[in-house]
């Protein structure tokens, strides 16, 4: 019998909880490991994987037994390698889940499947964030309060420079008086995304009920509806009987008779 778990994979690039002791602190495990811990559940089979793993922890076969991808990036975006985003990128058309998590914004692999910059405006003060559902019915909504609150976080304001396609699931209002689309999702080929704004690695952020719900219900929305290649392209037989043509063409144009 298949396995009905869903095959989850965080990857984190795991620098500042090596460098900074009071990141390390709040992470002692890195940001994956807290997420691992958490996330837990009979549902999810959970590996983690980070920047400094032979191919950063994304092997092909890794891979194709993720079904939903978790990234956490912020310090070392450039050291990602181009063949490995590809690679993420790939699985992501044929059908594999991915949440992009805070600073992952920059990542390369956002940037490519947004197809936009990406940038923002931000402030390092701590402001405390206020997080409102827009909307309800949306599964990676289900069980939250109409709004919740995150005592200090970084600030991300408006405007963020994402894909006009996004459906926004989660704004957020900060202390400071900024507005900021803090969880929206896009479909990239078979595959979804979603992405979810809080996560500064100085705030005990992944402990947060409200976020561990949002980022639970989010992969189990995430999961592969469909996974085949993408684009699953081919030159087909026509299905009904094509007219005689009173005129000849090759691959460049009509060729008069
Ligand atoms: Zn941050």
């Amino acid at each position: 019998m298949k396995n009905v778990k869903i095959n989850v994979t965080i990857w984190n690039e795991y620098i500042h909880e090596k460098k900074e002791p009071s990141v390390r602190a709040i992470y002692p495990d890195g940001i994956h490991g807290a997420l691992a811990k958490k996330l837990a559940a009979p549902d999810l089979e959970i590996r983690t994987a980070t920047l400094e793993e032979p191919e950063h922890g994304l092997t092909q076969e890794i891979l194709n037994n993720t079904d939903v991808l978790l990234w956490w990036g912020h310090a070392a975006h450039e050291e990602v390698k181009d063949s490995i985003v590809s690679r993420v990128q790939q699985r992501v058309w044929e059908g594999m889940g991915i949440i992009v998590l805070h600073s992952a914004h920059m990542s390369k692999i956002f940037r490519a499947l947004n197809g936009t910059s990406g940038k923002l405006h931000w402030r390092e003060a701590g402001d405390r964030e206020r997080l409102w559902v827009i909307d309800p019915a949306h599964p990676i909504a289900a069980g939250l309060p109409e709004h919740f609150e995150l005592p200090y976080e970084e600030m991300y304001g408006e405007p963020f420079m994402i894909a006009g396609d996004a459906k926004i699931v989660l704004m957020s209002w900060f202390e400071g008086g900024e507005l900021f689309r803090s969880g929206f999702t896009l479909q990239r080929g078979n595959g979804r995304l979603f992405y979810f704004r809080p996560g500064h690695e100085a705030f005990p952020t992944y402990y947060d009920p409200n976020v561990l719900k949002v980022l639970g219900n989010a992969i189990r929305w995430a999961r592969p509806t469909l996974s085949m290649p993408y684009p699953n392209t081919h030159a087909p037989d026509p299905l009904e009987k094509i007219s005689e043509k009173t005129f000849k063409f090759d691959k460049v144009g009509i060729i008069k008779e």
